[in-house]
């Protein structure tokens, strides 16, 4: 099973699957995966959005690695990407 649950513009990791191995921390391109331990303080947040997320029906579990998008660095940034995320 995977951890990873891919929606229309978010991945969200299944707490009831990550076993916080961290070994996606490294593979992430922008640095946005953090391992619980480590998740700062202004982050917190999304431990319930992932939650909420990767329980979807339609938020289908991811089956094969895919590459970075091809803009992924224009987002690395944007100070409000929360606002962007289709449910
Ligand atoms: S920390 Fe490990 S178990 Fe959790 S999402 Fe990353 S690779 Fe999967």
């Amino acid at each position: 099973m995977s951890c990873f649950h891919e929606g229309p513009n978010f991945l969200a990791i299944d707490p009831d699957q990550c076993i916080d191995c961290s070994m996606c921390v490294p593979l992430c391109p922008v640095g946005a995966i953090y391992s619980e331990h480590d998740l700062p303080e202004d982050q917190r947040h999304f431990v319930a959005i992932n939650a909420e997320l990767a329980r979807r029906p339609d938020w289908l579990p991811l089956r094969k690695a895919k590459g970075p998008l091809p803009d992924h660095a224009d987002w690395a940034d944007h100070p409000d990407r929360l606002s962007l995320l289709i449910r």
